[in-house]
């Protein structure tokens, strides 16, 4: 039985302040494509943000443009998906869950001329607002009290005209979101999408960095397939869940993620 690997990014691929990849785990993507073997991309960020950060890096590392086949996107929490066939990038967008227009002004004239947190131009669907990121202590705090006071002046402006919307708080963005989307439309999207591809039998692993991303494993184990999940984030996680979980070191995010997969 094939296992086929499912990451979040930010915080699992990436040190959620830098913001920068990690080269081990963009090659072992890289290898498992190669290998043609199945590997999702299930996130919040934008697929534009997924192109240039990630998507180029993995693309350097294969033999073969056709192996790109063997990669599914998921963006925006699964509301964006993209595929390949043979080699060629085709997208989807559920725009029943974009965000209202006036809204999205809304939020952007709120947040304008703010130096520590800013609106994400590439979303399709949800709105992300994020702090800068870097290194310097003192800064992020800064920003991290930016965006706590934006998430307040959300739940206050606007979340109650809007009752089919909600936060969803990382530890570097607020989304905006209807209520209805999370990991598990992602995890969902990729079942089918294996389904598609006549594959029944296949085992999991899965990786996260905060509680939310449990979705991702939970929607594979109700659908019988064995899975792992490999939790690397700060927040403990809260329960015992009916399938196998890891907790590694916590705060070391991309490390521990590459510290697994070197165990492997
Ligand atoms: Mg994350």
């Amino acid at each position: 039985m094939n296992t086929y690997f499912i990451f979040d990014i930010d915080g699992v691929i990436t040190d959620p302040m830098l913001k920068i990849p990690n080269p081990y785990i963009i090659s072992f993507i890289a290898n498992q494509l190669n290998n043609k073997h199945y590997v999702a991309l299930e996130t919040g960020r934008s697929l534009m943000w997924i192109g240039e950060r990630i998507l180029k890096l993995i693309q350097s590392q294969l033999e073969d443009i056709n192996n790109l086949d063997y990669l599914f996107i998921s963006c925006e929490k699964g509301s964006v998906t993209a595929i390949f066939v043979n080699g060629l990038i085709k997208t989807n967008v559920d725009t029943s869950v974009s965000i209202p227009q006036d809204i999205q002004d809304k939020i952007k004239q709120q947040i304008a001329g703010k130096k520590e947190i800013f609106f994400d131009p590439d979303k399709q669907t949800m709105v992300s607002v994020e702090i800068i990121g870097g290194t310097d202590p003192k800064q992020l705090e800064g920003q991290k009290e930016a965006l706590s006071q934006f998430e307040i002046w959300v739940n206050e402006n606007i979340l109650p005209a809007s009752p089919q919307l909600k936060i969803d708080k990382t530890p570097i963005s607020v989304d905006i979101q209807y209520k209805e989307i999370s990991k598990k439309t992602a995890s969902k999207k990729f079942l089918e999408f294996l389904q598609n591809k006549n594959i029944t039998n296949a085992s999991f692993i899965a990786f996260g960095d905060t509680l939310p991303d449990i979705d991702i494993a939970e929607v594979i184990y109700e659908n019988k397939f064995p899975i792992t999940f490999v939790y690397v984030g700060e927040t403990p996680l809260e329960r015992q869940y009916p399938f196998q979980t890891i907790s590694i070191k916590t705060n070391t995010y991309d490390k521990a993620v590459e510290e697994y997969l070197k165990t492997i």
